[in-house]
């Protein structure tokens, strides 16, 4: 059997999240809710109203709209007849819960597969009245909000679940989906929710306990443990304060008393009097955190008053953030202790559920990465700090070291042995790590392997004769060192006759552009010289990633925006993930793209729209892509905006995109060429027309004065500026047109300020 045709129940968060990402994958779905009084499909409608969020788009593109139908459970009930799979997400409640499941055996062929979203309800209670021929095809699909950004899966069989049942939903959850497949027991929590919560409770309690400030606490507790930045107090805000205890008291009561979970658990009176006043997060406004007209503020946790929240600088955070979680252990300041606290507890209460939980530490290092966005599950983190260090330090604590973790004593919970990857299991034997068949994370891989050529900010790889770059410089921010390795790949492929390049990296992010520290450091020695060999050096080397005779892919995730879209521009195919988002952002902080980006926006808007001689339009769209810092949510989207080419590919699982690229490598007929001929430039009329309409609507309040600075360079880039029209310029002409309006911007005080306070506040001032 394969699915085709899909329901799910309950148009709620979940529901509306995983009818839209079976849209996505472009199958057929019903979305049902309970019937409204005036308009029938009213709830239904509402899920699919939020999956159009332009803030948190849970579609890839409009057209994945046609494959929802909206209907309810009153009148659109038979349409589940022919249903292959009927996911349940309708609200925590046992009882209803069941009445639905009785409704849908009595319509349901007899071959469907029925799951539910449950988050706390033991399967065994969901069907416990069901008969056995339910019960063979029932078990729980547990999707994480928002569900198409949010990659774990936990799948979780019941007593009676037939195998076959789970190996077709692991299959198409993974391969059609998207998703990365835990299986999990039927144990409370299951995993990612069991440790995650724990680890949220557990840096609550440190904050307030210790007496840190918000801002101090999510300063730790986020990226220098490789966490994401919203930290504690940030993410309460994003989850929802009145949400988030919700969940912590759902998991009190379904725990054993005697799980640690119970000592972190406890009711913060701050919090409840916030949940009563509606300082609920971020839905709300206000929470831990709030913006106001001044910039954002942060409550004051004794005071409950808010006040000013500066960006914070901690050193400790910054030293760990690049040196590893362990520099924070080796400090006996507040925040070390901090530190310490949660990681202590965290680190061993994931230790002390094997086996309840599952044998070995795959399990819930996989669920803290795919569902908490961990970059390192605790096993791992443990295996970084050391176990034998984390057992002392436990040990001197007077804490209880774990079994498993005590099993581990003088040696780690992963190795590399005969080439492969292996992960220890309970009672102390080794197993390999199998992904299924076409998934590759580099990140894995990456640790069976030695780079051929490495720096600070980037590495190559001989991945069985294909070379493989890897940026791994803070949020992938492209400097010299990572242009270098770059040019040394192209070097080696062609050297080495190597099969081709790829650009690909398991990070959040494939790039968020050039390194702006960079950037200001020549500014403020007036090293203008050295700014342009440094651009000069970036459009050559992507210059011949274009011009190579041999295949080159780029594989991004994630972000790829500024000057590491400029290196996804130039592959002659890009393999990429559905929820990547690109982009040109250059015009915010003041600068143009400067690595080939203007003109690859120019000729790829001239191939989309099929330009004949007159290339005007195609000029006028490359300026409003560029001028507004135009993004594309999704590849889909970018290839209408003409920031991907039609032979750019999309995969749905991010797990399968190396593969994907290996491919790619090996079939040169999906390798597009570029071909740039020397154009005829509208010239003087058109540059007039774009920067009158810059000033204009600067005068009606729509830009700021240096917009239009700004917007001027990118018009003078794309027609040629106060040029004669038809003045013939070259692809090289561009190249060196983008250098030219990329210093001189930078020579200006607007475009300082700017950088700066990106990089000193965090967001770019509006002057
Ligand atoms: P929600 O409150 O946003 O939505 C529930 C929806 O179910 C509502 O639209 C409601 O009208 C509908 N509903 C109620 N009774 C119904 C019935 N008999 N028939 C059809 N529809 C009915 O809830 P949610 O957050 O989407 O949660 C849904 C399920 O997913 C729950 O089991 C929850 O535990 C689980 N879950 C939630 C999250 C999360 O982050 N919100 C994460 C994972 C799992």
């Amino acid at each position: 059997m394969s699915i085709k045709k899909v329901a799910v129940i309950g148009a709620g968060t979940m529901g509306a999240g995983i009818a839209g990402q079976v849209a996505n994958a472009g199958i057929e779905v019903w979305l049902l809710d309970l019937p409204g009084d005036d308009n029938v499909n009213a709830l239904a409608e509402r899920g699919l109203e939020r999956l159009r969020d332009p803030n948190q788009p849970g579609l890839i593109s409009k057209q994945a709209e046609d494959f929802i139908h909206l209907g309810n459970t009153r009148d659109d009930f038979d349409q589940l007849a022919d249903c292959d799979w009927i996911a349940e997400a309708v609200v925590e409640r046992l009882d209803i819960k069941q009445d639905l499941y009785q409704r849908l055996d009595a319509v349901c062929k007899a071959d469907a597969i029925i799951t539910s979203n449950t988050s706390t309800i033991p399967i065994r209670l969901l069907v416990e009245d069901m008969p056995l021929s339910f019960r063979q095809r029932f078990a729980i699909t547990h999707f994480f909000n928002p569900v198409r950004f949010m990659r774990l899966l936990e799948l979780v069989r019941g007593g009676d679940t037939d195998p076959a049942v789970i190996a077709l939903l692991a299959d198409f959850c993974e391969q059609q989906l998207g998703k990365g497949v835990v299986p999990c027991l039927d144990t409370p929590g299951f995993l990612g929710n069991r440790v995650g919560v724990f680890a949220i409770q557990c840096a609550l309690h440190a904050a307030f306990d210790l007496g840190l400030t918000p801002l101090e606490a999510d300063a730790i507790f986020g990226r220098p443990m490789g966490i994401p930045k919203t930290g504690v107090f940030g993410l309460y805000d994003l989850i929802g304060i009145d949400l988030m205890s919700d969940v912590v008291q759902s998991l009190v009561n379904i725990l054993p008393a005697s799980d640690a979970f119970h000592a972190e658990a406890a009711k913060i009176p701050l919090m409840t009097q916030m949940i009563a006043n509606g300082q609920t997060g971020n839905k709300q406004g206000q929470g831990f955190y709030r913006d106001a007209e001044s910039g954002r503020e942060v409550l004051h946790l004794e005071s409950a008053q808010y006040q000013d929240a500066p960006r914070l600088n901690l050193p400790l955070a910054d030293r760990a953030e690049r040196l590893g979680v362990g520099q924070l252990l080796d400090d006996d300041s507040l925040h070390g202790q901090f530190a310490w606290r949660i990681l202590s507890r965290t680190l061993s209460y994931a230790a002390s559920l094997i086996p309840e939980v599952g044998e070995d530490p795959l399990g819930i290092d996989d669920a803290m990465k795919l569902g908490y966005n961990w970059i390192k599950g605790p096993f791992e983190l443990i295996d970084e700090i050391g176990v034998d260090y984390f057992i002392g330090r436990l040990e001197a604590d007077a804490m209880p070291v774990p079994q498993f973790l005590a099993e581990a004593a003088g040696s780690s919970f992963y190795r590399v042995s005969d080439g492969s990857l292996q992960a220890r299991q309970f009672g102390g034997s080794w197993h390999s790590i199998q992904r299924p068949e076409g998934v590759i994370r580099f990140s894995e891989k990456r640790q069976t392997m030695l780079p051929i050529n490495s720096n600070a900010s980037a590495s190559c790889y001989d991945l069985d004769g294909i070379a493989l770059v890897e940026f791994h410089s803070k949020a992938n921010a492209l400097d010299a060192d990572s242009m270098q390795i770059l040019a040394d790949a192209l070097d080696q492929v062609e050297s080495d006759g190597m099969r081709g390049l790829i650009v690909h990296n398991d990070a959040q992010h494939f790039s968020c552009g050039v390194n702006l520290q960079a950037v200001r450091n020549f500014f403020r020695r007036e090293d203008m010289d050295g700014l342009d060999r440094f651009l000069k050096d970036f459009q050559e080397t992507v210059q011949r990633m274009e011009n190579a005779n041999f295949p080159v892919v780029a594989a991004p995730v994630g972000m790829s925006i500024g000057g590491g879209f400029e290196v996804v521009l130039h592959a002659k195919q890009v393999v990429c993930h559905a929820n990547s988002v690109t982009g040109l952002v250059e015009s915010l902080v003041g600068v143009v793209p400067g690595g080939g980006g203007c003109k690859e926006t120019l000729y790829r808007w001239i191939e989309l729209l099929q330009c004949g001689d007159d290339i005007s339009e195609a000029c006028w769209k490359a300026f409003m892509n560029l001028g507004y810092g135009k993004t594309a949510s999704s590849p889909i989207i970018a290839k209408k905006q003409a920031m991907l080419r039609a032979n750019d590919r999309v995969v749905i699982n991010r797990d399968r995109i190396l593969g994907e690229a290996i491919k790619a490598i090996d079939d040169p007929a999906g390798q597009l060429a570029f071909d740039r001929p020397a154009l005829a430039l509208p010239g003087r009329p058109v540059f007039e027309e774009m920067v009158k309409w810059l000033e204009e609507s600067c005068a009606r309040g729509m830009f700021m004065p240096h917009d239009v600075n700004v917007g001027t360079e990118m018009a003078r880039i794309v027609t040629g500026g106060d040029v004669e029209p038809g003045t013939v310029c070259s692809e090289q002409n561009f190249y060196d047109a983008e250098r030219r309006s990329f210093l001189d911007l930078v020579a200006t005080a607007a475009t300082r300020e700017r950088i700066n306070s990106m990089l000193d506040a965090g967001s770019p001032v509006r002057n």
